[in-house]
């Protein structure tokens, strides 16, 4: 059972010789919220940890960007990446659903431009992204919504424009039990910078479930498209991975169920005491989602390697 230990100067080499793929979430670990610079001495670290052998890949539930945004967004804040090391929630999605399902049809989005972008990419049609052009006409309009026969897929994501209109009209295919219900990510809440909590896209996906009676297939953490996609197209061995996240619920818990370990930092949304509170849990949920080890920053990683 994993029990959240502190990484430090007599452990650290055993932790280090035990992988060789690093799988690292962005917000929270990298960088913070919207700020524009990084978690101070963060990119050297990894920049470290690469000089050692380490394959490093940035796993984000953020569905906004495609992969090449988030490339320019690593790249702004010091993080030297290519397409191929970034597997967001968005992508995850849209090779899920190609590859996976097996699924080209025509797609209802709830969601914004990343998802727009990687299903474009993957060549799979598909419209809902933006406003919803309803221009606030009355109820007995919604009726008047034209339903797409060919779509047989809905996928929810981040939406800053989602409102009863779409959620409306996700109901409507959803009322196929044929038609594919997938979500990108459930995350209960986004960190907003200074503090400050925001809904996260799980707000978004539930009220979708609630309205359709339907379970949605999610892809990104903790789930297993998103881990299954780094094993199929990089090989990488889950036994020799480290997943670094500062969530229990996303990170931590992708890190048990792909068979990974997981290491928390503190830079995020979590505190040691939530960790903590899971170590004396009975819950197999819980147990799921206890960190291997723990650090204040990943920054304190790079200290323990250079001293
Ligand atoms: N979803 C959205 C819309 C976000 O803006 C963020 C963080 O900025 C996240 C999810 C969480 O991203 P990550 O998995 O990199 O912490
Ligand atoms: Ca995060």
């Amino acid at each position: 059972m994993a029990r959240c230990l502190l990484l430090e100067k007599s452990n650290v080499k055993e932790f280090l010789d035990s992988f060789d793929t690093i799988l690292t979430d962005c917000d929270g670990v990298l960088w913070e919220g919207a700020a524009d610079y990084p978690i101070p001495g963060v990119p050297e670290t990894i920049q470290q940890l690469k000089k050692m052998g380490k394959r490093v890949f940035y796993v984000s539930n953020n569905s906004t960007k495609t992969r090449a945004e988030y490339v320019v967004k690593c790249q702004k804040l010091q993080y030297d990446t290519t397409e191929e090391e970034v597997v967001g929630s968005a992508y995850a999605t849209a090779q899920y659903v190609k590859h996976t399902l097996g699924y080209k049809g025509k797609v209802y989005i709830i969601g914004s431009s990343g998802i727009a972008g990687e299903f474009d990419a993957a060549g799979i049609p598909h419209f809902g992204v933006g406003e919803d052009g309803w221009n606030g006409r009355g109820l007995r309009d919604l009726l008047d919504i034209k339903i797409d026969p060919e779509v047989k897929c809905v996928v929810v994501g981040f939406d800053l424009h989602f409102n009863y209109v779409k959620l409306f009209t996700a109901q409507q295919y959803l009322s196929d039990p044929e038609c594919l219900f997938i979500a990108t990510n459930t995350d209960s809440a986004l960190p907003a910078g200074g503090g400050g909590i925001l809904p996260g896209t799980g707000a978004i996906v539930s009220a979708v479930e609630f309205s359709t009676g339907r379970q949605a297939t999610v892809c990104g953490k903790p789930h297993n498209p998103l881990g299954d996609i780094l094993v199929q197209q990089h090989g990488i061995n889950p036994k020799r991975t480290i997943m670094i996240g500062d969530r229990l619920d996303t990170d931590m818990a992708l890190a048990h169920n792909c068979g990974m370990r997981g290491l928390l930092v503190l830079t995020g949304f979590t505190k040691l005491e939530d960790a903590r509170r899971l170590t004396a849990s009975n819950s197999i949920a819980h147990q799921k989602q206890i960190p291997h080890y723990y650090l204040p920053s990943l920054v304190d990683l790079g200290k323990l390697i250079t001293e």
